[in-house]
């Protein structure tokens, strides 16, 4: 719709004749920050139904009522992909969270490794970090940002029908890709700035799940290994295809 730029995500069932309620935070946002008011359009998601028009209804300082219209796009859900990373600084885990749910990740899994250099995660921060960047991306499915667990406890329950990319900074050099026999679930590990030890690297190598991979000739910094890796994939199995 020309006149609904405002993308928003709703935890509420969507399908016309529907009406949404309008919490605090996002009454702030629509009717104080943007301004919109009764009869203006926005746009609302909620990782199920698709994405639909809406037509405010009501607009208070501290709520509100939209009502839901027609349908506007279809759900698109990504590839049953899990991105399993490292947290770092939190500006660039920010980063992270916000590029994986914009290059399709299906769940967001920080986990703890031997040299993980920071071990506390706000969850419900980087959930509302995938959220918006699902807003700005035009996606129609926010991805789920879990708990931070240990990447030993992960694998010890590693799911048998889900490959796992491994990124080793060890074989930095040609650029490896992925065999396209290999469809189906997968997840990308991304270690942390001071990279895998050797018992980890023991262990993910003994998991029979595991393809190792390099992302070529230079060792990238924590984020940007996670967005080069999730574009490898995208390109060899994903929705790029
Ligand atoms: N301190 C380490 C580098 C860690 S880089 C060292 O000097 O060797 C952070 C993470 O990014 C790595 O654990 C790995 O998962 C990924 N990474 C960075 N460059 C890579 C490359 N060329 N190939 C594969 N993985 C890479």
């Amino acid at each position: 719709m020309a006149d609904a730029k405002i993308r928003l995500f709703v935890e509420h069932p969507l399908a016309p004749g529907n009406s949404v309620p309008v919490d605090r935070d996002q009454a702030n946002y629509l009717f104080n920050v943007m301004r919109l008011g009764v009869g203006a359009h926005i746009l609302l998601f909620n990782s199920a139904d698709g994405e639909f028009l809406a037509e405010v209804a009501d607009a208070g300082k501290r709520r509100g009522l939209l009502l839901v219209k027609e349908q506007t796009k279809p759900l698109q859900m990504p590839p049953d992909l899990w991105l399993l990373f490292a947290p770092i600084k939190k500006a660039r885990t920010d980063f992270i969270v916000e590029k994986a749910a914009e290059m399709g990740a299906a769940r967001i899994m920080p986990v703890m490794t031997q040299y993980t250099n920071s071990d506390r995660i706000r969850r419900d921060k980087l959930q509302a970090h995938a959220m918006e960047a699902a807003e700005q991306c035009g996606g129609t499915y926010v991805p789920e940002v879990a708990d931070i667990a240990k990447l030993g406890a992960v694998l010890d329950t590693w799911p048998e029908d889900r490959q796992l990319m491994f990124c080793d900074e060890a074989r930095v050099g040609p650029a490896e890709t992925l065999a396209h026999s290999k469809s189906g679930k997968w997840a990308v590990l991304i270690g942390p700035e001071g990279g895998f030890s050797d018992a980890e690297r023991d262990r993910l190598h003994k998991l029979p799940q595991t393809t190792p991979i390099s992302l070529g000739p230079r060792v990238l910094r924590a984020d940007t290994a996670a967005v080069a890796a999730l574009t490898v994939w995208q390109a060899a199995l994903g929705d790029w295809t």
